[in-house]
């Protein structure tokens, strides 16, 4: 409203004049929040799950695969814990500036949450393969990064921390708009667990197609997890025979008792076990069922000289105190432990030598046999073989299944008894599934066989029985199983 002078000229404006640079910046602050993560400044959860969409449409559109990876910095909680979230948020602010400088490829990059960064990495390629390569290009570019020392100042504590921390990352690429972002997350955060699995500092992508294989390692993790809280795990035995073909023994091997599988062979889930680390305490359940066998045997004459082999996995040995653990486990049994084997890989030497070395040198002389393992299939060194405290080695069955009909596996079976006898030590051969084979390997004087030909692993009740016959056939002084307590001894 207008007051006019006598011309009709305003000489006074009477309004209400807006000032509207705040409600702007409020509005932007609104927007900010929406759709920013306030201390890193990247895009948030929602906006990253808006982005994932454009991708997946775009993807589909041109046929281009395109990737989402998880980033999770390990053990970020320590940081944190002993020197507080300020010093937390700084770290995430320096992280998300190392993502902003890789440049393998465009990548989007969202601050999930937490210590969880999100990143889509579009239109990688038409290729599946290549896609992946350039995926996981990017991603070990990621992880390289942010191991880089990191210079944390913190206002409060007046102190400069000289960090470096690492990360995993799992992720999943796709080309199909048969997807959603929800289930692209969750696949991307199933693959990062495995990655997490694995120990940290590691990669692991998946392309679509094994989600099945995902889900499915992922729900056997947690079932395993149950298991051994439950101790479903048990043993079974494969007879060992001497050359006259008498059982001298057996290797116990795992079996789990799933709740809804029924019985799982290990290759249905060692992977995993290893992955995760359930295999240590696995491998406490099968040495304690292996001790309590051989306690059993022992307390008769029948069956006291009877040996059993158990499976050692690398992580069980890499364990600082693993000879400790293995010795108070068996002390609280009643056996001649001279009577116990430990089969070893060559994997166990791939970490540190000198530790494997002298672990199983303790071992060693605690009185546990050391046997190694699917020998031929790894670096089998001469120098190996000299430096370990092994008392035998098994010729793995790859070699056995082949030496009637290949000259090649033939040669090879042969220079590894030869070599074993050089080194003064005993061969076992696995595997044997035809007579065949163990007339060729008898003719070599190979002490010990173990395969299909003479027996598959079997429960500990079938193995007594497999014995009870044996002895018999043998006219040994056993009586039969009805008057005999033979039967009582698994
Ligand atoms: P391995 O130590 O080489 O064990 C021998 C495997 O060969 C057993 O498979 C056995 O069933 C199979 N086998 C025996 N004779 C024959 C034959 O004549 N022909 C063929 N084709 N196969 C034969 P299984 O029980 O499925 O075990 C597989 C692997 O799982 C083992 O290979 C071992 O590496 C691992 N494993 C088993 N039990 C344990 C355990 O308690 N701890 C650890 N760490 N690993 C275990
Ligand atoms: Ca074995
Ligand atoms: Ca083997």
């Amino acid at each position: 409203m207008a007051e006019l002078d006598d011309n009709g000229k305003p000489i006074l404006l009477v309004g209400i004049v807006l000032d509207i640079t705040e409600q702007k910046h409020n509005q932007a602050k609104i927007i900010n929040l929406a759709y920013y993560d306030q201390l890193t400044g990247l895009i948030n959860r929602a906006q990253m799950e808006l982005e994932l969409q454009k991708a997946i449409e775009q993807g589909t559109q041109n046929n281009m695969y395109s990737a989402v990876v998880f980033l999770d910095l390990d053990r970020f909680k320590l940081l944190n814990d002993s020197y507080g979230h300020h010093m937390g948020d700084k770290l995430l602010q320096l992280i998300a500036q190392r993502l902003n400088e890789v440049d393998v490829t465009e990548a989007i990059i969202s601050r999930f949450g937490g210590d969880e960064f999100v990143m889509v990495l579009p239109m990688l390629n038409a290729n599946q393969e290549l896609a992946l390569a350039k995926a996981e290009n990017h991603a070990y570019a990621v992880i390289e990064s942010i191991s880089q020392v990191l210079y944390l100042e913190s206002e409060v504590q007046d102190v400069e921390l000289k960090y470096s921390i690492t990360g995993s990352i799992g992720g999943i690429i796709f080309n199909s708009d048969d997807i959603t972002p929800g289930k692209l997350i969750q696949l991307a955060d199933l693959a990062l667990y495995r990655a997490k699995a694995k120990g940290g500092n590691n990669v692991m992508l998946f392309n679509t197609d094994m989600q099945d294989e995902l889900q499915l390692a992922s729900e056997l993790q947690k079932d395993m997890h149950d298991s051994i809280i439950k101790e479903d795990f048990i043993i079974h035995l494969q007879p060992k025979y001497n050359i006259e073909q008498q059982i001298i023994g057996a290797e116990a091997l795992v079996r789990w008792c799933h709740p809804t599988q029924g019985i799982l062979a290990p290759a249905a889930f060692i992977q995993i076990a290893e992955e995760t680390n359930m295999i240590i305490a696995i491998g406490d359940m099968v040495l304690k069922q292996a001790c309590q066998q051989l306690e059993l045997w022992q307390q008769q004459d029948e069956t006291r000289d009877l040996q059993i082999a158990v499976n050692l996995s690398a992580k069980q040995i890499w364990q600082s105190f693993f000879v400790d653990d293995f010795i108070n486990l068996t002390e609280q049994y009643d056996i001649d432990r001279t009577k116990l084997i430990v089969e070893v890989t060559e994997s166990v030497l791939i970490q540190d030598l000198n530790d494997a070395t002298v672990k199983l040198m303790q071992l060693k002389e605690y009185g546990v046999s050391i046997s190694l393992d699917d020998f031929g299939t790894g670096y089998s060194s001469l120098s190996y073989l000299r430096s370990l405290p092994i008392d035998e080695i098994k010729i793995d069955r790859s070699f056995v299944q082949d030496i009637v009909d290949d000259p090649q596996a033939y040669l090879v079976v042969k220079s590894i008894i030869d070599l074993a006898r050089n080194f003064d030590l005993k061969v076992v051969s696995e595997g044997v599934e035809l007579e065949e084979q163990f007339t060729i390997l008898k003719q070599h004087n190979v002490a010990q066989y173990q395969g299909f030909y003479f027996s598959q692993p079997v429960t500990k009740q079938a193995f007594m029985e497999l014995l009870y016959v044996q002895r018999k056939e043998n006219q040994s002084s056993l009586q039969s199983p009805s008057e005999s307590n033979v039967f009582e001894v698994f």
